[in-house]
C-alpha cells in the first residue's frame, strides 16, 4: 500500500553514536541491534476510524526520531507498519455513522498519511494494509492448527466455520517464549488487560482465558474473507506477526507502540511470530506514554482527542507540533494543553529568526557543538527534552547559525528551519 512523500533528510558531517533505548522486556536500556550495518523496525499502525490525535502522533514522532539517528549513524533501516483497515472497532463506528466501513477506512488512512506528512514523518517502506493480507493470516492460522500450537472453538454465530485461537500454554511448553517475556505483567494484570484490551477471558470453549483470537469465522452482516480455514477475517495480533514476518527477518531490532500495546498486543504477537519461527520475535521493545487532554488518557470512548489535522486546519503550524510533542520525552505519560502548542510556536519563532540570519556561505563540513548535543541527547534513550534545550541554549547564545547546525536541527528533530 502507499506510504507518503518522504521529507529531505540532510546527510551530516562526523559519526553518530548508535542508540540506547529502554526495553520494556528486561526493564533496561540496551543497544539497539544492528547487524552488519542494518536494523529493522516494526511499529503496529492505526485503526482507522479516528485519525490522527496527538496519542498517535507521539507513537509515530518517537520512532521517526529512532530512525532518523539510525540513518545518522550509518545504519540502513527497514521499517514496517501496517493499518489494521478491518477490525470490530472500525466496523462498529462505521455501523454507528452508516458509513461503509471500507470508505471509512481509505479516508481515516489518508487522513494519518497527510498527517504524517505536515509532521515530516519519514514514511515506512512497507505500509501495509490487513485487508491485503488476510490469506496470509488464514495460512498462518493453519500452521499454527498443524502445529497443535491453536484449536478451534465452537462458534454457533457462525454458518461458516468456527473461531480459532492461539494456545499460550502449549505454546509455553513447545517454545522459547512464555507468558510475561515481554509485558513482565503478573497472571491478574495479563487478565485485566485481556478484557479491556480486545481479548475475551470469559469466552467458553477456551483452553485458558488468556488465549487470544486468531481467526474469527464469519458472522452475518460482518465483512469475510473465502480461506482454507473458512470464511472469515483475521485475529488483531496475528496481523502484526504475520505483516512483520513479510518483512523483516526474526528477531525484530526494534517492536514498538504505545504502551496500551504491551499486553495483550505486543506479548501475543511474539507468542505468534516464536511459535512460527522458532525465533525470538523482537531484540528489543520500545514503548511510548500516553498523553491525555482535560485530565483523561486522550481516547475516542471518551472523545477528548486533539487531532493533528484540526490544528493544521486551524493554521497552526505543523512544525510547532512536532516541537510541543517532542517537548516531552517518549516514555512519560503527559498531559496537552492547549498553551503547550502557544509555547511550542514561540520556540519555533525564536528559532527561525535564528535561522533566518544563519551564515548559509560558511559550507563547513564540520560537526558543530549542536550537533554533537543533539546525537548526544537523542542516542540516549531519544531524549528529545534535552535536545530541544541544547537548540534552545544555542539559539539564545546569540552566535550565528551555520549550514551544518540548520541541517542538524532538520535531520535529527525533523524541523526544516529554512522554510
Ligand atoms: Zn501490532
Amino acid at each position: 500500500m502507499r506510504a507518503w512523500t518522504r521529507p529531505t533528510v540532510p546527510a551530516l558531517p562526523g559519526s553518530a553514536p548508535l542508540p540506547v533505548l529502554h526495553d520494556t522486556a528486561t526493564a533496561e536500556r540496551r543497544p539497539t541491534r544492528v547487524v552488519d550495518g542494518a536494523a529493522s523496525l516494526y511499529v503496529c499502525g492505526i485503526t482507522p476510524y479516528d485519525a490522527t490525535h496527538l496519542g498517535h502522533a507521539s507513537t509515530y514522532l518517537a520512532f521517526d526520531t529512532l530512525v532518523r539517528i539510525w540513518l545518522d549513524a550509518g545504519v540502513a533501516v527497514t521499517y514496517a507498519q501496517n493499518t489494521t483497515d478491518v477490525d470490530d472497532p472500525l466496523l462498529e463506528r462505521a455501523a454507528a455513522t452508516g458509513v461503509d466501513w471500507r470508505d471509512l477506512a481509505a479516508s481515516q488512512t489518508d487522513l494519518f498519511r497527510s498527517d504524517m506528512q505536515h509532521l515530516q514523518v519519514l514514511p515506512p517502506d512497507h505500509y501495509v494494509a490487513v485487508t491485503d493480507v488476510v490469506s496470509d493470516v488464514a495460512l498462518a492460522a493453519a500452521r499454527l492448527l498443524d502445529l497443535g500450537l491453536a484449536y478451534r472453538v465452537d462458534t454457533p454465530g457462525s454458518t461458516e466455520g468456527d473461531d480459532v485461537y492461539f494456545d499460550v500454554r502449549a505454546a509455553e511448553r513447545s517454545t522459547s517464549w512464555h507468558l510475561g517475556l515481554e509485558s513482565r505483567y503478573d497472571l491478574e494484570t495479563m487478565t485485566r488487560f485481556s478484557a479491556e484490551r480486545g481479548g475475551d477471558p470469559d469466552r467458553p470453549g477456551k483452553r485458558d482465558p488468556l488465549d487470544p483470537l486468531l481467526w474469527r469465522a464469519a458472522r452475518d452482516g460482518e465483512p469475510s474473507w473465502p480461506s482454507a480455514l473458512s470464511a472469515g477475517r483475521p485475529g488483531w495480533h496475528i496481523e502484526c506477526t504475520v505483516i512483520a514476518q513479510a518483512h523483516l527477518a526474526a528477531p525484530i531490532s526494534v517492536n514498538g507502540g504505545g504502551s496500551d500495546l504491551v499486553f495483550p498486543h505486543h506479548e501475543m504477537s511474539a507468542a505468534h511470530g516464536t511459535a512460527m519461527t522458532g525465533e525470538p520475535y523482537a531484540d528489543l521493545w520500545a514503548h511510548t506514554g500516553m498523553v491525555a487532554y482535560q485530565g483523561e488518557k486522550m481516547s475516542k470512548s471518551l472523545g477528548n482527542l486533539v487531532k493533528v489535522s484540526e490544528l493544521v486546519a486551524a493554521g497552526h503550524d505543523a512544525r510547532a507540533v512536532r516541537l510541543a510533542v517532542a517537548g516531552h520525552h517518549y516514555r512519560s505519560d503527559w498531559e496537552w494543553f492547549d498553551a503547550d502548542l502557544e509555547a511550542a510556536e514561540a520556540r519555533l519563532d525564536r528559532w527561525a529568526r535564528w535561522a533566518s540570519a544563519a551564515d548559509d556561505a560558511a559550507a563547513d563540513d564540520e560537526p558543530t557543538p549542536l550537533l554533537a548535543a543533539l546525537r548526544h541527547a537523542l542516542a540516549d534513550d531519544l531524549d528529545t527534552p534535552s535536545a530541544l534545550a541544547a537548540v534552545d541554549a544555542r539559539v539564545a547564545s546569540g552566535s550565528t547559525a551555520t549550514a551544518v547546525d540548520l541541517d542538524a536541527v532538520q535531520a535529527l528533530l525533523g524541523v526544516d528551519l529554512r522554510r
